[in-house]
């Protein structure tokens, strides 16, 4: 009697993933680099289903049935090498290698190619929803040939979120496609987090209390942004620290930690060619935020306004704030979505952007209300951008007053709203019918003879600048 399933890697992720998987009536195999932390693992959570603990990694690759189905969860990076370099050897032809960690799609490209040479299936899963998705119903991209699948598939179905009873797992695409997606889900998880940070400061700058604001953002979460980041930041913002009786977040160092995925997207964002802004902000917010010495100096240096907000109609411009909130937010996931576009171009990824949309509307970090109108707008027709969809462009147009002056008044009041003012000015460029790119290619003319085109004529022009003033066309 074989398991159906195994999972390397018991730290809390692996753990709570069989733990998954074990509640949903499959038997796992289970193993960890060092055996005791499986011993602890089955100790805790053995009885809750059926699991086959393993301390050799030959004993537990011997324990399931074929083909294999070996999740590995560990540390991403150099751990995932040395996992899969001690499994392949144990396995035979067909046997599925999924890797659940938060690997860079590049490195799942790299793996997937030396297994596919082996005759192996190597899966790249992204898994989003942290600890509790894990054991609960997380979100699944799954990555790899169509064949692996079939027969995985129906496992990862199983343990995901459920939207009306349809999982948050589909196919995404070959090889890398799965943990690039992911990757994309962590950018926009960093926008989203920026603009509430944004937010955040313009309702404090009004002078409301911590309470009231935790009030604002939960009457939010019942409208149009509703979503899992705009729920937990309203109890956030309620929590009162029990040792200071300060809002807990007046004691938090200001400074924002980051494991890399952000910074991957921007990355990969300037390696295709594609305009993130509003992503690509959020990233460089935590970054300022965690240069202590830079703003050790600067602020002894720098003078300006002090953040207060003064305005004629408080619970105006609050709705205001929440208006520039949501057509930011649709830009950063309509960057987000037009980035997997053109690397699914540009590796040859079959990505089906509106089933992207579907199987984050649950499980995931980024999980809104938002997301179902996103699915049904890429299902009705052939988008080149989300901005472009009948119900989002119209959404954008009602709030663009409100957006507008939220960025203006945060301006003159010295409250730092690059997110909200990126993704505006991405706005602004994308239904510009002339960009002042006209005159860039001017001036790199000028200095470096680099060419110009016309708008009435074919061809590539350069100026003699610097003699006759004469325009020649170039063969
Ligand atoms: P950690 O990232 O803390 O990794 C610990 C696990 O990696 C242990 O099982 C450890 O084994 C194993 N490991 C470390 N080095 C090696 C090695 N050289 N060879 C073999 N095994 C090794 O665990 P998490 O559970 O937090 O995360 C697992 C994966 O899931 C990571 O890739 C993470 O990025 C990803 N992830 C995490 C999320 C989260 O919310 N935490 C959310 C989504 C994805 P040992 O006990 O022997 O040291």
């Amino acid at each position: 009697d074989l398991a159906n399933v195994g999972v390397v890697g018991m730290a809390v992720m692996g753990s709570n993933l069989a733990r998954n998987l074990a509640h949903k009536g499959h038997s796992v195999a289970v193993f960890n680099r060092t055996a005791s932390r499986t011993d602890a693992m089955i100790a805790e959570h053995g009885t809750e289903g059926d699991f086959r603990p393993a301390h050799e990694l030959a004993d537990f690759v011997a324990s399931l049935e074929r083909p294999r189905r070996i999740i590995i969860m560990v540390k991403a990076g150099a751990p995932t090498d040395a996992t899969i370099d001690a499994l392949v050897p144990l396995l035979e032809e067909g046997d599925i290698v999924v890797d659940g960690g938060n690997a860079f799609f590049e490195d799942t490209r790299r793996r997937e190619e030396k297994l596919r040479g082996l005759g192996l299936h190597f899966v790249g899963a992204g898994i989003s929803g942290g600890e509790v998705g894990a054991l609960e119903g997380p979100s699944i991209m799954p990555g790899g040939s169509r064949e692996s699948y079939e027969a995985l598939g129906p496992i990862l179905e199983s343990i995901s979120a459920k939207v009306d009873g349809e999982p948050c797992c589909t196919y995404i695409g070959t090889d890398g496609a799965g943990h690039f997606v992911k990757m994309i889900h962590n950018g926009i998880e960093y926008a989203d987090m920026q603009f509430i940070g944004e937010a955040f400061e313009l309702l404090k700058g009004l002078g409301l209390s911590y309470p009231e604001m935790a009030d604002v953002f939960a009457t939010w979460n019942t409208g149009d942004l509703d979503s899992y980041l705009i729920e937990i930041t309203s109890e956030v913002l309620r929590k009162v620290d029990a040792a200071t009786g300060r809002p807990l977040v007046e004691v938090i160092v200001d400074a924002a930690g980051m494991k890399g995925t952000g910074t991957w997207t921007i990355q990969s964002a300037l390696n295709l060619g594609t305009p993130v802004n509003a992503i690509a902000e959020a990233v460089f917010a935590r970054a300022i935020s965690s240069s202590p010495a830079l703003r050790a100096s600067a602020q002894k240096a720098l003078t300006g306004p002090d953040g207060k907000v003064d305005v004629a109609d408080r619970d105006a411009f609050i709705e205001q704030i929440r208006e520039a909130l949501w057509a930011s937010k649709v830009v950063a996931y309509a960057q987000g979505l037009d980035e997997i576009r053109m690397a699914a171009e540009q590796y040859g990824w079959d990505i089906n952007v509106g089933e992207v949309a579907k199987i984050w509307r649950a499980g995931c970090i980024i999980r809104a209300r938002l997301l179902e109108r996103i699915r049904s707008e890429y299902a009705a027709g052939n988008l080149v951008t989300l901005i472009e969809a009948p119900s989002i462009a119209s959404g954008l147009a009602d709030a663009q007053d409100g957006w507008r002056e939220v960025v203006a008044t945060a301006v003159r009041a010295g409250v730092p709203v690059p997110g909200f003012s990126a993704a505006l000015a991405h706005y602004d460029q994308a239904r510009a019918p002339r960009l002042n790119a006209a005159l860039t290619q001017g001036l790199r003319d000028y200095f470096g003879a680099h060419t110009y085109r016309r708008i009435d004529r074919e061809g590539a022009f350069h100026t003699n600048w610097s003699t006759d003033g004469a325009e020649i066309q170039e063969s």
